[in-house]
């Protein structure tokens, strides 16, 4: 087995409906195409196109949904990006996803989460640990400590993954439609919640119809990643950068100033090399900021973004920078393990993290 499949991984930034095998979307495409409800070829012929720009992606993820967005397809995705992510030894997994209203098949955004507890609920290739510390400066979280049965369920020597959420508020959504998704998050916090995201079309959407929804996600102790920085708008990357998320996603459009500040913050990047050359956000890896960063010491972490759409791995993505950033196999090991700092979770997980890596050092002698 390849050095980057073998050894432990973190993945941070990982949509849920980005992250779907085609065999499973062409599958839903071929059933609904069957009912009359779409065009199968039409729809095989977009799952399959693999070039695309941000704007046909977010298309793409209009499509997907409709594909995806009942109950029992829920679960099911859920269920099996997990085990893919594990698979290819990824030990700690944040998943995230938009949770959605569906009028015609009865679901809320609480039952869209309820299925997404289900599907990680019915993993079998692996033993699934879906406990979440709590954050004890936080009021809300007294005496919500709960353990789900998912770890101990098989009580083996199976591989592990741990798995947290994320809940993402789509740029589409009004303030009161984000509070909600933070109200939920809070709710399932006990559950595996452990943070927020701001995610979706890039071009849509006012940093300040968020921010109200944000900065109380944040006083409830929640831990605040943004997609920023996608498309050049430095009034916006700024407003992000002064607000202190936890981490960012991408921060492919920064100029100078930006990158001085994001700098002197100390804010974590999510990488996502295949994505950004596929959406063209960096027209090239000569050019990609992860060399800028990487050799400056700045904390970055490689992650897939949607593995499904852009066909890519979390092993992928760590052999290509590698081989495109002349990195050697220790060197890409220690970026793995660098990635455990910047996880949403306290220090048991953190501690449980690095005994994991320091196994998988050994091998690597
Ligand atoms: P979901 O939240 O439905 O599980 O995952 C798909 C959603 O994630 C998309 O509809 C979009 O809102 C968000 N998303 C996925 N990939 C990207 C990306 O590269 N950039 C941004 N800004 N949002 C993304």
């Amino acid at each position: 087995m390849d050095w980057w499949v073998s050894m432990p991984k973190v993945e941070l930034h990982a949509h849920l409906n980005g992250s779907i095998r085609d065999s499973t979307l062409l599958e839903l495409a071929r059933e609904l195409g069957d009912r009359g409800l779409v065009r199968f070829p039409d729809v095989e012929c977009v799952i399959l196109k693999h070039d695309r720009s941000l704007t046909e992606v977010f298309k793409l993820f209009d499509l997907i949904h409709i594909l995806t967005t009942d109950h029992e397809t829920v679960t099911r995705i859920t269920k099996e990006v997990i085990e893919d992510f594990a698979a290819e030894n990824v030990v700690y997994l944040e998943l995230r996803t938009t949770p959605k209203k569906n009028v015609s098949k009865g679901m809320t955004k609480k039952s869209y989460m309820e299925a997404v507890l289900e599907g990680i609920r019915a993993v079998t290739t692996v033993e699934v640990d879906i406990f979440s510390e709590p954050n004890f400066d936080c009021p809300a979280n007294a005496g919500i400590y709960a353990r789900s049965d998912g770890c101990a369920r098989n009580g083996t020597a199976k591989k592990k993954i741990y798995v947290r959420l994320l809940l993402s508020i789509d740029r589409r959504e009004t303030t009161e439609a984000a509070m909600e998704t933070v109200k939920l998050a809070l709710e399932m916090r006990h559950l595996g919640v452990v943070g927020i995201d701001l995610s979706g079309n890039p071009v849509i959407g006012e940093w300040i119809t968020f921010l109200p929804a944000l900065e109380f996600a944040k006083e409830q102790g929640l831990l605040i990643t943004l997609h920023c920085g996608e498309v050049p708008n430095q009034v916006e990357i700024h407003a992000m950068l002064d607000f202190l998320p936890a981490r960012i996603g991408h921060a492919c459009c920064f100029g100078e100033e930006e990158w001085a500040k994001l700098k002197s913050l100390k804010i974590p990047v999510e990488i996502c090399l295949t994505s950004n050359i596929k959406t063209e956000t960096i027209s090239s890896l000569d050019i990609h900021h992860f060399a800028d960063l990487y050799n400056s010491g700045h904390p970055i972490v490689l992650c897939t973004d949607d593995s499904g759409v852009f066909s890519t791995s979390v092993s992928g993505e760590y052999s290509l920078a590698s081989s495109s950033f002349g990195i050697q196999k220790r060197e890409m090991f220690q970026l793995a393990r660098n990635a455990v700092n910047f996880i949403f979770e306290g220090n048991k997980v953190k501690l449980e993290l690095e005994q994991v890596f320091d196994l998988a050092a050994k091998s690597l002698e």
